[in-house]
């Protein structure tokens, strides 16, 4: 199933027990879901591009800015203006010319979301933003998909897995109030939980590793240390709860 090309091109990765040529070809059939084109969905769609995910859907209504530089690395000064997504397009489709990009410029909503991620097997949350990703967290649930969190600020940044019907959920985590929306982020903390994510993306697909799930990541770059806390289901969680009653 593989072709020379590819072969050639994923040699190293399928150099790694766990992968070979049917865990690379497990990858060519996934189809996943990035919310957002920004410091988190830049690295996470980089590294699956390049890893050789069949086909990446990208989700962002926004346009590239100045003040997004430092950060998105997907987007460069000559895209100022452009839509993120077809930035994204470009560069990935430059990256790997077999994985097939997909860039819907919504905005996500409630009333939207379960069809801008129709036919994927997974959703990555590389948003900025908790309403919506706990629009993001209930879809997937109602969907039973993988959701992959991610978050950063400042030098700082969190990852987990969450496996619906099995795991906890973001909201089973956090029912605090929604932060503010504008916050100080440097570049490489998205490089950091961003390939994180990733990484748990390509795990998950290959049916590999131990997950992220209840439990939460934490890394701070600043210290140089990462710690983890333990996150339990919440019976009563308004998102998740429902699920698990009902089986
Ligand atoms: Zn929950």
């Amino acid at each position: 199933m593989l072709t020379p090309n590819e072969q050639e091109r994923y040699d190293r990765q399928i150099m790694i027990g766990e992968i070979g040529p049917e865990g690379q070809e497990k990858l060519k059939r996934s189809r996943v879901a990035i919310a957002g084109a920004g410091g988190l969905g830049s690295p996470i769609a980089i590294y699956l591009t390049a890893a050789g995910i069949g086909m990446i859907r990208v989700i962002d209504h926004d346009r590239v800015e100045l003040g997004n530089l430092n950060r998105q690395i997907l987007h460069w000064e000559e895209d100022i203006g452009r839509r993120k997504v077809d930035t994204a397009r470009t560069k990935l489709r430059n990256l790997n010319p077999a994985v097939e990009i997909e860039g819907f410029a919504e905005t996500i909503t409630e009333t939207n979301v379960s069809e801008l991620v129709d036919g994927c097997d997974v959703i990555v949350d590389a948003m900025d933003n908790l309403p919506t990703r706990y629009i993001l967290n209930r879809c997937a649930i109602e969907k039973k998909l993988p959701f992959f969190h991610g978050a950063v600020k400042g030098f700082e940044g969190r990852a987990m897995t969450i496996i619906p019907g099995e795991t906890a959920c973001l909201r089973c985590m956090y029912r605090g109030p929604v932060p503010e929306e504008k916050f100080p982020v440097i570049g490489v903390a998205p490089a950091v939980i961003g390939s994180i994510q990733a990484t748990e993306v390509i795990k998950y697909l290959l049916g590999i590793g131990r997950l992220l799930t209840n439990r939460l990541l934490i890394y701070d770059g600043l210290k140089g240390a990462f710690s983890e806390f333990t996150v339990n289901k919440n019976p009563n969680c308004d998102h998740c709860a429902s699920l698990y009653r009902k089986e």
